[in-house]
Order: structure tokens, then sequence, then C-alpha cells
């Protein structure tokens, strides 16, 4: 049993642990103002929250409440808590995308790739078929193959979404999906996850469906490349939500250049594969539903 709670938060009187399921410890506090949670200030993430307010996606991301500078002087971005109108919630962060990792990133890597033992290594741990004759030999890989790879572990290349972790609301939590990959691993953690709350499963499915609608028409999707931001899957007895957080590594295409959100990925196409993702989440809890 993995626990990962940075803070202890207060709402409506109410004393709860807060759950963290991705990040740096230490890059999250409790806000200042009720029902507000403190994210480590990112100027890019910023950027993309203040466009967000005024974009028709507003209704499925935190609202963003400005900085706020903490007593140890480090600035960061006031959010809405989605968790502050739950009891006990169950929690899943999945990031959307086909990539994680930026295409300025990939290049860069490129620029002088090094032979790396040390991404060798993490690779034959996963998979010790996984590195080339030559790989072998060398007992090293670059990092641009590394990063390349890494998305082939999980569900992210496929799929178009990979499930980052997920706490349910008896405590008991997992961030070991690092290597959940096929639809039947990702469907048996999404049972898992709904288990005890079936009658969530028709919301969720309704959200789902009203997130791709918006993106259709969102001004902000239409000039985004979205890459590792997540959907925040929360629900108790009662009710269910999902938003859209994590815009860290949320960038503005360059000028003229449009994506589709759908089509292959190709190195300097800036596809994101976001919409394979979406797509893919909404088929397989349909899926779940039907069974
Ligand atoms: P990474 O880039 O590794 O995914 P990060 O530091 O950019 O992490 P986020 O992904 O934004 O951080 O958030 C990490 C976790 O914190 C999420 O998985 C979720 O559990 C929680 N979280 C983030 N924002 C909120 C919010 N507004 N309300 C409730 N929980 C949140
Ligand atoms: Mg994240
Ligand atoms: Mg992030």
């Amino acid at each position: 049993i993995v626990q990962w709670t940075p803070f202890f938060q207060t709402y409506k009187k109410q004393r709860y642990p807060w759950v963290q399921l991705a990040g740096h410890q230490g890059n999250f506090k409790a806000g200042p103002e009720p029902g507000t949670v403190l994210k480590k200030l990112c100027p890019k993430e910023e950027e993309c929250f203040q466009i967000l307010m005024q974009d028709l996606l507003r209704p499925y991301v935190p609202v963003y409440k400005g900085q706020v500078t903490s007593e140890d002087g480090e600035l960061y971005l006031q959010l809405q808590d989605l968790l502050s109108d739950y009891v006990q919630p169950c929690v899943m962060d999945c990031k959307v995308g086909v990539r994680t990792y930026l295409e300025e990133e990939l290049s860069k890597a490129k620029e002088k790739p090094k032979l790396r033992k040390d991404m060798y290594d993490k690779m034959i741990q996963i998979d010790g078929h996984a590195p080339t004759a030559e790989e072998h030999a060398a007992k090293a890989v670059t990092k641009p193959r590394y990063m390349v790879w890494r998305e082939t572990i999980s569900s992210t290349a496929t799929l178009g979404f990979r499930i980052e972790g997920i706490k349910k609301s008896d405590g008991t939590s997992s961030k070991d999906f690092k290597t959940t990959k096929s639809r039947e691993q990702i469907k048996l953690a999404f049972v898992e996850f709904l288990s005890g709350h079936p009658h969530i499963l028709p919301r969720y499915i309704q959200r789902l469906r009203a997130i791709r609608a918006t993106l259709a028409v969102s001004e902000f999707f239409q000039t985004h490349e979205v890459i590792g931001s997540s959907l925040l899957f929360v629900h108790d007895q009662t009710h269910a939500s999902i938003w859209l957080i994590d815009f860290a590594k949320t960038v503005e295409l360059p000028p003229q250049l449009r994506i589709d959100h759908y089509s292959a990925w190709k190195v300097g196409n800036h596809e994101d594969g976001y919409l394979i993702g979406i797509n893919n989440l909404i088929d397989i809890f349909v899926e779940l539903q039907a069974a």
C-alpha cells in the first residue's frame, strides 16, 4: 500500500488527507483560501491557465485564482482544489496523448546523442529484449532512443493515454502502472477503480463526451500542443467528475501550424494524439458499461 498525502486539507470544517498521484512531493501545499491548493509556479502553465479561464474549456479545468508567494518566498499558482466537494474520494490520474515529451526535448536530446549506460540498464530491467544487438554490445542506448522507447512500455504510444496513479476511498493506492499497456490490463484497473460504485460509470462517460465536444470548439485546444496533461477522475458515493489538469508542458503551436490531435505523430509535425486518448477512454468506459 502506497500512500502519498503531502498535507491535510481543511474545508467546510472537514479535515481530510489531500491526495497527490503524480509529480514531485513538495510541489503542492494547502491554499490560503478554503477549497484551494497551491502548485509550484511554472510560467508556461500559468499562461495556459490564464487563457483557459477565458476559454470554452473553463468548466473542465480547476479555477485559477492567481499567484501566491509562500512564507518561504516561493511562487505558487492558486488553484481550485478538485477534491474539496468529495467525501473520501476515489481519484485517478490518466496522462493523455501518444507522447509525454515536447518536440524540442527530443531534438535537444538528438543534438549530441551520447551513449547512456543508465538508460540501457533501465531498459533491460523492464524488457531484456528491447535493446538491439548493437545496443546490447555497447551496453548503452542514446537518450532519444530511450525517450521514444519509454512511451511504448505503457499504453501511451498505442492507446493515447496511460494511468499515472489511482487512489481508492479505502486509502489503498497505486502508482505502479508504468508497464500497464494492454487494453485488458487497463480495463481491469478501471474495473477496480469503479468497484463498489457502478452507478458512477454513466457519469464518467457523460463527462468524457462533454469534454470531447468542448475540445472540438475550444480555441485553446486548436492553438496548443497538449503534452503531459492529465484527466483527473474523482468520485465518491454520490457524485463524480473529470477535469483537465497539468499544463506545465502545454505549448502554443508555431504560427501557421495546425494539428488535429488525432493524426499519427511524426517528428516535427507536433501532433499530440490527445483525441486518440479521449476516444479510447470513452470506448473503454462504454465497453465496461455494456459488460
Ligand atoms: P507531473 O508533471 O509529474 O505529472 P506535476 O508536478 O506537473 O506532475 P500535476 O500533474 O499537476 O503535477 O499534479 C499532480 C497530482 O496532484 C495529480 O495527479 C493530482 O492527484 C493532484 N492535483 C493536481 N492539481 C489538482 C487540483 N487542482 N485539485 C486536486 N488535485 C490536484
Ligand atoms: Mg501531471
Ligand atoms: Mg506536469
